[in-house]
């Protein structure tokens, strides 16, 4: 008696440069009718221009990952960026691939960006063969976990979703309720940092993806920013980005929490982790991260305050989640929005770090040097730069999309038009994210060192943000005026003088003319 097994006769499986996650289903076991396909490919390195160390930190890990799958006995075709049989989209590629192996189908991971899940839908028509769409099995929750909590409210704030994850979660509860009493601990967590406690040392194992770099400046491909290329600090494969987290969860962790906003010119990391990297290409697990951290404080709990703990793990079960549903529950209309119709190129020093304002060169050079800044450099000082001064959230979308290790479409845009920029109208945000000098002076070292004076609004050495804020509020009265958080700042504004706003004003449109000498 025959049995007719309906089996495949090939597949092949694609995995994206961000879809690096060892413990996926897929390789469990070794499959000789799969071939799996990474590549190297133009239609992902020139959507904009990227920092030269995202771009190396990528392949590299692509290609560290390649060797690890070989070396477990699956079958891998790898395309580098300067083959000659690559012909630079995941399509005419994956065309390359089923003419070779004579597969009749193909197998993807759900992508995380809208550009990709558009050329994932149409991938069967384009290449004639089923194409079967499987998680990437990588995130706490689905794409439409967010949008789902939140159906039916106008506002959708963050605080809400990240309690739903505790409960639902069981993370840092005692029965209902959170332990400690309170769901966040954000009020402890806003110290200014004076040089104590120490910093512990970058201690990130270093690659040389010398050849990497080579390869993609023959390809001419267009690139940011510099690199040091013998010494990439960058995890590129699992075992060194557990080594980081464990080296943070040990020796960091327990200061997150109290100098999470503070910035530093000489500490640029500060108690950041430097884990968005190894996490948005998935060769370290969310899960992973929390239990490491949770065990560490566990272990020795007196060493680390409820505020640090708490603050970390709402970055990756809240804040990380929660974007990503925010991304794909208003994708494609969210890359459009621009609710203060801001429509200013950015200032050219974005790309150089060549200003005088010392807190936005400090963050533009380590942006450009180390493809890093953290979250508030990113917040407080470039972002609010821009709202103030009404850059285009396009081209702020495109420098932020370009310039960071950690920037994939679902988390910059939402992070950058939604909370930086508030573009979406206050979706995420339930105010703009700005600043004077008096805040950059509370939370750093830099106004005593700048050429500008943090005390004057006007005058050629009055920090440029005192009276560009005041303009910022000035001109979106009518959008902003009834926000109940804005109350104080239109009092105040109302406060001064005729004379003293007209002032303020017309000496914050002379600096608008000039943004680019600043
Ligand atoms: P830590 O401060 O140590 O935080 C731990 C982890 O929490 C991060 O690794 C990250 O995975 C997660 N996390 C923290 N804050 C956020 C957040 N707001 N949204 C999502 N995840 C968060 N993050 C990116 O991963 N990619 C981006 O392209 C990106 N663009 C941003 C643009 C702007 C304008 C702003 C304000 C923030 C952006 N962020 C982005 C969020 C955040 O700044 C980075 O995740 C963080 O600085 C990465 O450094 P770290 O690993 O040392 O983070």
């Amino acid at each position: 008696m025959f049995m007719i097994v309906d089996k495949p006769v090939g597949i092949v499986r694609l995995v994206l440069g961000d879809q690096l996650y060892p413990q996926h289903s897929w390789f469990t076991t070794v499959e000789d009718n799969v071939t799996y396909v990474l590549m190297e490919v133009r239609s992902e390195t020139d959507y904009v221009p990227h920092h030269i160390q995202k771009v190396a930190a990528i392949f590299h890990a692509m290609r560290s990952f390649t060797s690890e799958l070989q070396r477990c006995g699956h079958r891998v075709r790898y395309f580098r960026i300067g083959d000659g049989d690559n012909v630079g989209t995941i399509a005419g590629n994956l065309k390359v691939v089923l003419s070779e192996t004579e597969a009749d189908s193909v197998e993807v991971q759900e992508p995380d960006e809208w550009r990709l899940d558009v050329v994932f839908r149409t991938l069967s028509d384009q290449l004639n063969v089923p194409v079967r769409i499987v998680s990437s099995e990588h995130f706490l929750t689905t794409r439409t976990e967010v949008s789902e909590h939140f159906a039916g409210r106008r506002q959708w704030r963050m605080e809400s979703f990240y309690r739903y994850m505790r409960q639902k979660h069981n993370i840092l509860m005692e029965g209902d309720l959170p332990v400690g009493g309170e769901w966040n601990y954000d009020a402890d967590n806003r110290k200014k940092w004076k040089g104590n406690p120490p910093v512990p040392p970058l201690t990130m194992l270093s690659v040389d993806v010398s050849e990497i770099v080579n390869e993609v400046r023959s390809a001419g491909i267009l690139t940011v920013g510099e690199i040091d290329e013998k010494n990439l600090i960058w995890p590129t494969t699992p075992e060194a980005a557990e080594q980081r987290l464990q080296y943070f969860a040990t020796n960091i962790l327990p200061f997150f929490g109290p100098y999470q906003d503070a910035i530093s010119s000489t500490e640029r990391t500060l108690f950041h982790s430097l884990l968005s990297f190894a996490l948005n290409v998935k060769i370290l697990h969310p899960w992973k991260v929390i239990s490491v951290c949770l065990d560490a404080w566990k272990a020795d709990p007196d060493r680390y305050s409820l505020a640090s703990v708490e603050g970390f793990v709402r970055q990756i079960i809240g804040w990380r989640e929660y974007v990503r549903g925010v991304y794909w529950a208003h994708m494609p209309e969210y890359a459009e929005k621009n609710f203060f119709n801001h429509h200013r190129p950015l200032p050219v020093w974005y790309w150089t770090g060549q200003t005088n304002m010392n807190c936005l060169r400090t963050a533009i050079t380590s942006t450009l040097t180390t493809a890093y800044a953290h979250h508030i450099q990113r917040l407080m000082v470039t972002g609010a730069f821009a709202l103030m001064a009404g850059c285009d959230p396009d081209e702020v979308d495109t420098w932020y999309l370009g310039v960071y290790i950690d920037a994939f479409e679902w988390v910059e845009i939402t992070n950058t038009r939604g909370m930086s920029q508030m573009a979406d109208g206050g979706l995420l945000a339930s105010k703009p994210y700005l600043g004077t000098a008096t805040y950059i002076n509370k939370m750093s070292d830099h106004c005593g060192t700048c050429s500008y004076d943090r005390t004057k609004r006007i005058g050629d050495l009055a920090c440029p943000l005192n009276s560009l804020y005041w303009h910022f509020h000035h001109r979106h009265r009518d959008k902003l005026q009834r926000n109940v958080r804005l109350a104080m700042t239109y009092r105040q504004l109302d406060r001064f003088s005729n004379e003293e706003r007209t002032a303020i004003l017309d000496h914050a449109e002379r600096i608008l003319s000039k943004l680019d000498t600043l």
